[in-house]
């Protein structure tokens, strides 16, 4: 028999992780995200006498087509097409995930843990590498045995900002790159910031290695070397445009190392891509490329006055309330609030983040309680919202969604609201 747990403490839903019910039911079951391991989870559902249905994702780009030969549902058109359905979460921010499928009336959620297990990457073959993928599984086991210890705190993904200087000039950047007048480095005491903050959590799954573009920062491939050294058992991902190409002698300093590239493909605009794909390859770096497709806007900053009603909605609704964020030694919980916060375009305010070098005790128990916080923010007042699906958000006060990358001329910085 398989262990039973369930992670419904103080909140409104329940993710079980026992399959058992899954192998007899006539209910549609579906896996919720187009992750990465998707298909992975959807092999070990089939080995496992569980029948997938279908997929569902945020993302309607994703639904246009088959996926492991199955059909993928524009995630809020769910209750039209299956009013009855068990849900596989196969996304590391389970929370959000069941609580945008209990807000449409669904109660059958459940964790991958069980299905993966056992499961043989090497037994298939998948969109992406291998050892990609084999690292995409062993985290998302990791991260399913720590949601269900309540008395652990992990952070799935960390954005380690090192730089606001970027190589292309986005109207619309998501982490607010258009606004910085004075772009630098932001890599001071990088690596000490990194280490307070993985002794002070149970678990970091990835750091992402980001600016900006990170290959404006020339320290990128020893700030990456420096974050492996520290625990040779991390997984970091550099993020890039593929409009600089990475040097050989960096390349190789990676050499047997844990250490991935993921390159957002912005097509004419990324023209380094086929020289940086070449050099990853010589180099054995493994590496993912993601198209840029459409973005949520959510790049604006001005104050809303929300009541604490509609701060709560703003904040239910979005989809980047776990991409934890480190800038300047701060670690925040997504990357509005950290670079309106580097900007000073909205008050400094200790309840949004946690300062990784100060040297106030309990540490711990202050990342524990930004990491697991359930309400609102007060800098989600000075933002749009970022909802998984803006056309059916309550409390968002964006353009919904625009074309990925529309360039403003180089050197040209948007104007900012300052809020005091
Ligand atoms: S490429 Fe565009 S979206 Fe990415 S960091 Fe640079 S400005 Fe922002
Ligand atoms: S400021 Fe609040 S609503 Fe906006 S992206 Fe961050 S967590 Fe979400």
């Amino acid at each position: 028999m398989s262990e039973i747990l369930e992670q419904s403490w103080n909140k409104p839903f329940k993710i079980e992780s026992s399959i058992d019910s899954l192998r007899n039911t006539t209910d549609p079951i579906i896996i919720y995200a187009l992750t990465d391991e998707a298909e992975a989870i959807a092999n070990a559902c089939k080995e496992k006498g569980i029948q997938i249905t279908a997929f569902c994702d945020n993302e309607i780009r994703k639904t246009k087509k088959l996926y492991w030969g199955l059909e993928v549902i524009f995630t809020p058109n769910l209750p039209k097409k299956f009013p009855k359905a068990k849900f596989i979460i196969a996304h590391q921010s389970l929370d959000d995930c069941a609580e945008q499928l209990t807000d449409f009336g669904y109660s059958d959620c459940y964790s991958p843990l069980n299905v993966l297990k056992d499961y043989k990457v090497e037994n298939y073959s998948y969109l992406t590498s291998e050892s990609y993928m084999q690292n995409k599984i062993n985290n998302m086991i990791k991260i399913n045995e720590l949601y269900f210890d309540k008395s652990k705190t992990y952070v799935r993904s960390v954005d380690v900002v090192i730089t606001t200087k970027c190589s292309m000039n986005c109207e619309s950047c998501a982490n607010l790159m258009q606004y910085y007048v004075n772009a630098k480095n932001t890599d001071e005491a990088v690596l000490e910031a990194v280490k307070n903050l993985s002794e002070n959590v149970d678990h970091v799954s990835e750091y992402r290695v980001i600016g900006g573009e990170p290959l404006m920062n020339k320290k990128w491939a020893e700030i990456a070397n420096g974050i492996i050294e520290q625990d040779p058992n991390r997984t970091v991902y550099v993020y890039t445009n593929a409009t600089i190409c990475p040097k050989e002698d960096q390349l190789k300093s990676f050499n047997g190392k844990n250490i991935h590239f993921f390159i957002t493909d912005y097509d004419e605009l990324s023209k380094n891509i086929s020289k940086t794909v070449d050099a990853l390859e010589r180099n054995s770096v493994p590496y993912k490329i993601r198209p840029a497709g459409n973005w949520v806007d959510c790049s604006r900053i001005r104050k809303h006055n929300r009541s604490t009603e509609r701060l709560k909605q703003v904040f239910k609704e979005c989809c980047a309330k776990e991409l934890f964020t480190l800038i300047s030694g701060k670690f925040f919980t997504c990357p509005f609030i950290a670079n309106a916060a580097e900007l000073k375009a909205i008050p400094d305010n200790k309840a949004d983040y946690v300062d990784l070098l100060s040297d106030e005790p309990n540490m711990r128990q202050k990342l524990t309680r930004l990491i697991n916080k359930e309400t609102f923010f007060p800098a989600c007042d000075f933002c749009d919202g970022r909802p998984h699906a803006p056309e059916s958000a309550k409390e968002y006060a964006g353009r919904g969604l625009i074309k990925a990358a529309k360039q403003i001329p180089t050197n040209t910085r948007l104007p900012f609201e300052q809020n005091k």
